[in-house]
């Protein structure tokens, strides 16, 4: 292994995993650290749903995925999140990433998220989304992440115990040697972790060469584009072309919407107009929670002969913000993702094995219920959304998207993708 990452959700590390593979480096990804050998790649994505748990333990979640990592050989590390730095004042992007800095020894690294490919670039240390400011965007009515503030600068230095910094536009745009003399200036200054600007690909080829010296590196998955680069310059990877299209699975596919994002919204939207849809009712969860699952799961097992279907708590801002105001926001989010992950597993031992699912958090609830190990990586469906197949008996083709990716069609798209 070269390049050890952690993500803090599942789909994010699929997104990872999706660029690093496309970028030529033979890459697996993890459902938490494997229990048994380390899968033979040069990355390897530990996949952790830390992103909204309590950040003492996303620290020792990620210490130990880190420590793991580092015992298979891994020479750089890579703390991967949201491209819209998904995270409260509390955490976890900050603590976790201060705990790395400790636990490499070292003192300096990089926060980006920027992902042009799907509209997320950062200009002056703020982060757009598309052609608005991340606290203009739908991220601001994030249900358990709420983005109200686009000045990342800011937001990381609410979270971390250190002095944030910033690497302008006009370094960046000078190219690799004068973004590795921006990092070199401002750990003299006592910066530990630096935002850097990019507004496309090339920016972050240039990021990742200048930081192929650094024993860390934190971002979304756009940063990983330039790193597979310094690795084959080192002569650690070979020249790779193509990705091998994945096994086929056969069987009824289903859909499964727990994510709230406008995407995800209109979604759900197109493909609910064409093909049978329930939507998953709170009130009825929350009081007999046993039987509105089972008669999802009747229903849902009723239409795998008549073609794929949808079922969805993908609700509208005011919709889910009534529900939380009753159920309260974590329990209210539990409450939806167990029951999709319950009807996943039903659907699984119904023989269902191709599984459409919207969500990072819904997505690291279901794989969990499906019992999945790891994932081996396939053509992408869309930016940061690969085809993926379970490693393990029996074989699951999975398409984990995160909240504000794909277009309308996705999950056609998905379903056609996963054969
Ligand atoms: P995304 O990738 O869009 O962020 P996630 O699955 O990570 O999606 O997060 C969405 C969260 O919202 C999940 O915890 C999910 O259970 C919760 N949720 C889904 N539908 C509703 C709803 N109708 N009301 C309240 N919470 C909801």
């Amino acid at each position: 292994m070269i390049l050890g990452c952690i993500a803090d959700d599942f789909t994010g590390a699929t997104d990872l995993a999706n660029t690093l593979t496309r970028r030529g480096m033979h890459t697996v990804q993890t459902i938490g650290i494997p229990k048994g050998a380390a899968p033979e790649a040069d990355a390897i994505v530990v996949a952790l749903k830390s992103r909204t748990i309590p950040a003492a333990e996303a620290v020792a979640q990620s210490l130990d995925a880190c420590r793991w990592l580092k015992a298979h050989g891994a020479k750089q590390i890579f703390f991967k999140y949201c491209s819209t730095f998904d995270s409260t004042d509390d955490g976890n992007i900050g603590p976790v990433a201060d705990a790395l800095l400790d636990e490499l020894k070292t003192n300096f690294t990089i926060a980006c998220p920027a992902f042009p490919e799907n509209g997320r670039t950062i200009y002056l240390g703020h982060l757009f989304v598309g052609g608005d400011l991340l606290s203009d965007s739908s991220m601001r009515h994030h249900p358990l992440t709420p983005m109200t503030d686009a000045n990342l600068v800011r937001v990381l230095a609410r979270q971390s115990k250190h002095k944030t910094g910033l690497v302008p536009y006009k370094t960046v745009k000078a190219g690799a040697p004068a973004i590795a003399e921006a990092f070199a200036m401002l750990e003299q200054q006592g910066v530990r972790h630096a935002i850097v600007d990019a507004l496309e690909d090339k920016d972050l080829e240039n990021i990742g060469a200048a930081s192929s010296g650094l024993p860390l590196i934190t971002g979304g998955s756009g940063i990983a584009i330039g790193l597979p680069a310094n690795y084959r310059v080192a002569r650690l990877i070979p020249k790779r072309e193509g990705i091998a299209a994945l096994t086929k699975v056969g069987g009824p596919g289903i859909v499964l919407s727990g994510s709230c994002s406008a995407a995800t919204l209109a979604q759900v939207e197109r493909f609910a107009a064409a093909h049978p849809a329930r939507s998953i009712d709170p009130e009825a969860l929350a009081t007999a929670p046993e039987a509105t699952i089972a008669s999802l799961l009747t229903w849902a097992k009723e239409q795998l002969t008549s073609g794929p279907a949808l079922i969805y708590a993908s609700a509208a801002p005011e919709k889910v913000a009534a529900v939380q105001a009753k159920f309260g926001r974590e329990q209210a989010g539990s409450m939806i993702e167990h029951a999709i992950a319950s009807i996943a597993a039903g659907l699984a031992q119904a023989g269902v094995r191709r599984f459409v699912i919207a969500g990072g958090e819904t997505s690291g609830a279901v794989v969990s219920a499906l019992k999945v190990e790891a994932l081996e990586i396939g053509p992408q469906i869309a930016p940061g959304v690969p085809a993926t197949l379970s490693y393990g008996f029996p074989r699951q083709a999975l398409a984990l998207k995160s909240g504000n990716f794909g277009g309308p069609d996705f999950f056609s798209q998905a379903l056609d993708a996963l054969q």
